[in-house]
């Protein structure tokens, strides 16, 4: 790849073009932005990694000024700064660049980092994957026993949560461990049974000042989403209120819509369960993850059968790179769990053939199954793919997996 690194530091200049010589790419150097600005349109740089505190012209000016230019549209500007303020780095994202790298550069990291931001791909990881109630022991020690979380997360955007099950109590842990900076994060919940809203209060980012957190969901009549949240913790039921949130939290009322966050497009839908719950399609740069829980796809002799419903439901989830669905029955126990408003194995793999999905990822285990139940689940679903003749790839997510979602997709380990 053809680079162009415009820094007036000698020594960044050094490093840099050390670490992306070492990996075969071309690398040419400007120590100052004017002579950049006049160069790039020339050379059409692959990637152009730019300091923001120069003479002439700061960094910001120069990202902007080099979008518009027509003849850079397919160019990717990165930041390389030593400000690690959300704010700059919510500017060089309007201005136009794709990703900001802080001083002083890891030499270990860095081009990780880069690569990263060129593939700008979202990650998915589970937290918890289980539906109805946590499941510790040791019939749980592979899968995990945690409740409904995952996250999405990409590079510069705002970290998107589905679901606050018991789960995130560990996606809270990782924040806290990791995490520099102010956090800005969007919780995205399905409906308010237990096993999704519960341990919202264990999320330790909602009481750090300076960070700012969106939480969204379906109204439920009188019930909007800020009195379903904080109902859970008032007076008897939890010692502390949302009072005590220390950080900017917001409430967002969901209804069937569609909207953007940052960059990600963000699609909803109401699922067939007990009251309003919403199914989610959140897509980024042409890749998208469906999140379907909880769910109930009726058999086609059962008198609650509606075409129609799993007609819409297999265009919401059409092509989509992975659907995370409701899978909490083997299809033999699901005769004796008609109306509970979730789904076996049989229907949620024919919605996955039926619209086309790359990766059937089954979800919401029920509290009775062990790890051995859930494997059984999985050689079920694959044996009924494969007799189909169906293409979809099925995977059964551990806890604290995660999956990269971009130009191919790899499963990885957090
Ligand atoms: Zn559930
Ligand atoms: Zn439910």
């Amino acid at each position: 790849m053809g680079f162009m690194v415009v820094d007036d530091s000698e020594a960044i200049v050094k490093l840099v073009r050390f670490l992306l010589e070492l990996a075969s790419h071309e690398v040419e150097v400007r120590h100052s932005p004017l002579q950049a600005l006049r160069d790039a349109a020339r050379l059409e740089p692959d990637v152009i990694l730019l300091d923001l505190m120069m003479p002439e012209l700061d960094g910001f000016e120069l990202c902007k000024k080099l979008r518009e230019d027509p003849r850079l549209s397919g160019t990717k500007i990165i930041i390389l700064s030593g400000k690690a303020y959300d704010f700059d780095k919510r500017r060089a994202r309007q201005l136009g660049a794709d990703g900001y790298i802080v001083k002083p550069i890891d030499p270990s990291t860095f081009l990780d980092d880069l690569n990263a931001i060129l593939a700008s791909k979202m990650e998915l990881t589970y937290w918890g994957i289980r539906g109805t109630l946590p499941v510790p022991g040791q019939g749980s020690l592979r899968y995990g026993g945690n409740t409904s979380c995952l996250s999405i997360e990409v590079e510069g955007e705002p970290l998107l949560i589905l679901d606050a099950g018991s789960g995130i109590k560990k996606l809270s842990d990782d924040l806290m461990s990791r995490r520099k900076g102010r956090l800005t994060a969007k919780i995205l919940i399905t409906h308010p049974h237990w096993d999704h809203i519960n341990a919202l209060p264990f999320f330790v980012p909602l009481y750090v000042q300076g960070n700012e957190i969106e939480i969204m969901g379906a109204r439920h009549g009188d019930m909007n989403t800020y009195k379903t949240i904080s109902a859970q913790m008032d007076d008897i039921y939890f010692p502390v209120t949302i009072r005590e949130f220390g950080a900017r939290v917001f409430f967002r009322d969901l209804r069937e819509e569609s909207f953007d966050i940052g960059n990600f497009g963000i699609n909803t839908m109401l699922l067939s369960h007990p009251g309003n719950c919403l199914g989610y399609r959140i897509a980024y740069k042409g890749a998208s993850v469906c999140y379907i829980t909880d769910n109930e796809l009726f058999r086609e002799e059962s008198p609650s059968y509606n075409p129609e419903y799993n007609e819409r439901l297999a265009d919401f989830v059409k092509d989509t790179d992975i659907l995370v669905a409701d899978t909490t029955y083997l299809d033999e126990e699901y005769a004796s769990k008609v109306g509970w408003g979730h789904s076996c194995v049989n229907e949620v793999v024919n919605l996955a053939d039926r619209a086309g999905v790359k990766s059937l990822h089954l979800f919401h285990h029920d509290p009775n199954q062990d790890d051995d139940a859930i494997d059984r689940k999985l050689d079920q679903a694959k044996s009924l793919l494969a007799s189909m003749g169906s293409p979809v790839e099925c995977v059964c997510p551990a806890e604290g997996s995660s999956y990269l979602l971009g130009m191919e997709l790899h499963p990885g380990s957090h």
